[in-house]
């Protein structure tokens, strides 16, 4: 059996569909759009796909690129989102519905996705949470953002910054400080999961007021260390 690309993982993954080897070296499989068996087509090179039945608002055949169906597949989950599922998932994790609401987090199946976007605010991957295992895992092959680090990139003014451990962390600090006439123009980011503070995030937090929020553990510590030093190095 072949080895699959990173881009036929992602849309395997997050379109929960197979693809198997059509003619011209494409990969074709069932429509998450329309349903149809076997009329969607994708280049495991470039990730283009087209559907060859479905047709978008305009009316155009449905294709792009990996961003388009990011994009489009978000909106589908959007839409078969309910208000219950958010309460259930606030439940779960003792996060207010509006705050997952907010960050326009969606249902696919039992698993829920967690949209990140680059500084420009492009929607750049989808993370799978699997709510029975606990695991977020973001795509194989698309770049690790610091979630929130879009809204942050736009800020100009001084502003207090809280960077936290994680997307869960993210979205229960931004939930709390927006109770707090205080904090209520800060912005809270969140670095991908453990041990992940990278260079070039460093130059986003000039001119802010930064407090770092890592958990209180060895990873924890690790990250407010290699945050702190490249704080450091880059201000100096
Ligand atoms: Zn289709």
């Amino acid at each position: 059996m072949l080895t699959k690309t990173p881009l036929q993982n992602l849309y395997e993954t997050l379109g929960e569909i197979e693809l198997s080897g059509a003619t011209g070296g494409q990969l074709q499989g069932n429509c998450l759009f329309c349903g149809k068996s076997n009329h969607f087509y994708v280049n495991p090179e470039n990730g283009g796909w087209d559907c060859k039945v479905c047709q978008d608002d305009d009316g155009e055949p449905r294709k792009g690129y990996v961003e388009q169906f990011l994009e489009q597949l978000h909106e589908l989950r959007l839409e078969e989102t309910t208000n219950r599922g958010y309460d259930n998932l606030s439940k779960q994790r003792g996060i207010p519905a509006d705050t997952l609401r907010r960050n326009l987090l969606v249902k696919a199946g039992d698993d829920w996705l967690f949209p990140t976007y680059d500084v420009k605010g492009k929607l750049n991957d989808l993370r799978r949470w699997n709510s029975r295992t606990g695991e977020m895992r973001g795509s194989a092959g698309q770049e690790l953002v610091l979630f929130g680090g879009e809204k942050l990139a736009k800020r100009k003014k001084p502003s207090v910054v809280f960077v936290c451990e994680g997307e869960w962390d993210k979205l229960a600090m931004e939930s709390t400080v927006r109770k707090v006439a205080e904090f209520k123009n800060a912005i809270v980011v969140g670095v991908p999961g453990a041990a992940i503070f990278k260079n070039e995030w460093v130059g986003s937090f000039k001119g802010h007021n930064v407090y770092v929020l890592f958990d209180n553990d060895s990873t924890g510590s690790n990250l407010t260390a290699a945050a702190g030093c490249l704080y450091m190095r880059y201000f100096q």
